[in-house]
């Protein structure tokens, strides 16, 4: 060194990070041990980065040295040490990754659960790695030594108290590798006994692929579960490791083990998580499948081997046929990634194919949990298509709503006169119940699936046509269902000129008006021509551009109803007379007519003020309760 006196330098650090350690440590304080996981796990990210370095890199520090983690505590002292021959650290890296939080979302997280004043669950915490910063949780004050695996990389000593600063300083060179240091704190100083570390490493490290050290004795077996025989694996090793990759509490739902031989060669070892993650459905949870090639990690984050919609598959899969030394770009662009995938894929549509055939409750929860994401196949999969289509299931109207249905038995069940597959979207089953739609099928006891999940705008009307016939939205004019014949409906000349009346009142309120043969029960109803969009897609499309407008809907009215016949009375008897009760006659009808298109509107979710609806319906009140 030039200067006989090294220098230290002093960092501050990002004003995000303070709140960050302050959260971490407030929010954590009911699971301390999960400092330990954390380093170990860093520890072990760090050893298998090195070993792939060191497959293509000749300049490596301390070639020769062991791949290990060692643990070492003092129960006198209170002190723990954790020490690894794994990449190290520039004192960039220092600056650059120890000072700053990797994910925005893991902030932006922990602000909102810090706001909404709940504490972290183990599961949440497995979700999001907390990261080096929850050691702050059992110490005062860190100290890092480290040295970066390049030949002629320098040691430094990095040094924080957690506050708002931190310290760097070159030291005495020292071989490759990291040691994180502290002294307990008197509430945390359980975590200086050797049986206590054993026993949290237990849980979290037992899969560690490098030998952990506790004090001088070995503690971990290491074994590549997924090179094991399926005979040969226990049950528990099977959910103590899925547990280790993944930071889950619960045991997997299910699991898929694959050897793959011929052109191409691969093991895997796959997991279906029994709960969905939270953030599932949200960008910030990108953990996917792990690639090894020969048992040596190359990729954490495997985004390539699976399609997004089987994104809650974990686990891992390890081929020979990879170059060890491939890089991102290359697994990104590589056709043997692309035949893995497609082969994953089949096996684990499989999988559920043989739960939904089998294994009913299982699929039901399987489906209870990832059935929106499934869905997302159907625009994105074509090859797979007919597949997904096979395991999706629905409410239906001739099923109580715990007994989804798929579209094979509808199609068993479905008369022989009946042609279409029906369905209709809405928020819930008890909102589509009211759909005065659904009056015909009722009556005529035809099945039609009722579409409640948000996502089934964007995906079942693409399958277009299950086992040759059509699917229909029961929303739309243009169905092909047999007409009632009602002996009681009014007279073609008369409906002839009431519907005139409904086209002059409600002018371009609509697209048309016409006489309906669907409904039973109801005096009006919305429908769809054949531009228009199903009232749920609108919906959705004006959650995504304030600016959308709704096409104009058809009304079918119900000519065999008393309100209607009323209302063609009240319309002959003004065209007979030309009295002064003619005026009075003709706002009736102007007024009911309003108030039944808006009616319909309002069943729809789509009456904008309900201000002259209330009004009108209090005149009404008031008519009909002066008769009493
Ligand atoms: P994460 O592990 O999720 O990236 P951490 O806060 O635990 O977040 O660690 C931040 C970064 O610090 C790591 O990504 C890694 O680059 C570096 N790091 C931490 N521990 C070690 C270690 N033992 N050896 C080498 N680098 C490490």
């Amino acid at each position: 060194m030039e200067n006989d006196t090294p220098t230290i330098q002093e960092f501050e650090y990002k004003a995000e990070m303070k709140q960050l350690l302050h959260i971490i440590i407030h929010s954590l304080y009911t699971h301390p041990e999960i400092f330990l996981r954390e380093l170990v796990s860093n520890s072990s990210d760090a050893l298998n980065k090195l070993r792939f370095k060191r497959l293509t890199d000749s300049n490596i520090k301390d070639p020769e040295a062991e791949l290990k983690i060692i643990i070492n505590v003092n129960d006198k002292d209170q002190t723990f040490s954790i020490m690894d021959s794994g990449i190290g650290m520039t004192k960039e890296d220092l600056i650059d990754r120890i000072g700053t939080i990797a994910s925005s979302g893991t902030l932006e997280f922990l602000k909102k659960l810090k706001e909404s004043k709940q504490s972290l669950d183990a599961n949440l915490i497995g979700q999001f790695g907390v990261g080096f910063y929850s050691v702050f949780m059992v110490t005062d004050e860190i100290t890092i030594e480290t040295t970066y695996a390049d030949k002629e990389s320098k040691t430094f000593r990095w040094k924080s108290q957690g506050d708002d600063k931190y310290s760097i300083e070159e030291i005495e060179s020292k071989p490759r590798g990291t040691t994180i240091s502290f002294k307990l704190k008197d509430d945390f100083k359980q975590f200086a006994q050797v049986y206590e570390i054993k026993n949290v490493l237990k849980k979290y490290s037992n899969f560690v692929d490098f030998p952990v050290f506790v004090n001088n004795e070995r503690i971990n077996i290491v074994s590549a579960l997924w090179h094991k025989k399926k005979e040969e694996i226990k049950e528990e090793e099977l959910n103590d490791f899925y547990k280790f990759i993944t930071n889950d509490d619960e045991n997997p739902l299910g699991h898929l083990q694959l050897n793959i031989e011929g052109n191409i060669n691969f093991k895997a070892l796959l997991f279906i998580p029994q709960t969905a993650p939270r953030a599932l459905f949200q960008d910030i949870f990108d953990k996917s499948l792990q690639l090894y090639s020969s048992k040596i990690l190359i990729q954490d984050n495997c985004k390539e081997l699976l399609p997004d919609y089987l994104r809650f598959i974990r686990g891992v899969v390890d081929t020979e046929d990879l170059p060890i030394n491939v890089s991102r770009e290359v697994t990104q662009s590589s056709p043997l990634m692309a035949k893995i995938k497609s082969i994953l894929t089949g096996k684990i549509l499989g999988l559920l194919e043989d739960w939904a055939e089998n294994d009913k409750s299982k699929y039901e929860k399987f489906y209870n949990n990832y059935g929106s994401l499934l869905k997302a196949g159907i625009n994105t999969d074509f090859s797979n298509k007919d597949k997904i289509i096979e395991l999706l299931r629905f409410e239906t109207s001739l099923k109580s709503k715990e007994e989804l249905t798929s579209l094979k038995d509808y199609v068993k069940r479905m008369p022989e006169e009946q042609k279409e597959i029906y369905y209709l979207f809405g928020d819930s089953r008890e909102l589509i119940e009211m759909n005065p739609n659904l009056e015909y099928f009722r009556k005529h006891n035809l099945e039609v699936l009722y579409l409640t999940d948000p996502v089934d705008v964007f995906s079942i009307p693409y399958i277009f046509e299950y086992d040759k016939k059509s699917l229909k939205s029961i929303e739309k004019s243009d169905l092909e269902i047999k007409k009632d014949i009602h002996e009681e409906k009014l007279a073609d000349e008369q409906s002839k000129n009431l519907i005139d009346e409904f086209k002059k009142v409600l002018a371009d309120r609509v697209e048309d008006v016409i006489e309906s043969s669907r409904l039973v029960d109801s005096p009006v109803t919305l429908v769809i021509g054949k531009q228009g969009l199903d009232s749920q897609v609108e919906k959705m499309m004006q959650m995504l551009d304030k600016n959308f407008t709704n096409s104009k809907k058809i009304l079918e009215i119900n000519t065999s109803h008393p309100i209607i016949k009323n209302l063609a009375d009240i319309k002959l008897k003004s065209s007979l007379s030309a009295t002064t009760t003619e005026n009075n006659n003709d706002e009736l009808l102007k007024r009911t007519i309003l108030q039944l298109y808006e009616g319909a509107l309002l069943l729809e979710g789509k009456l904008g003020s309900p201000t002259e609806f209330i009004k009108r319906m209090n005149e009404f009140i008031e008519i009909s309760t002066k008769k009493v």
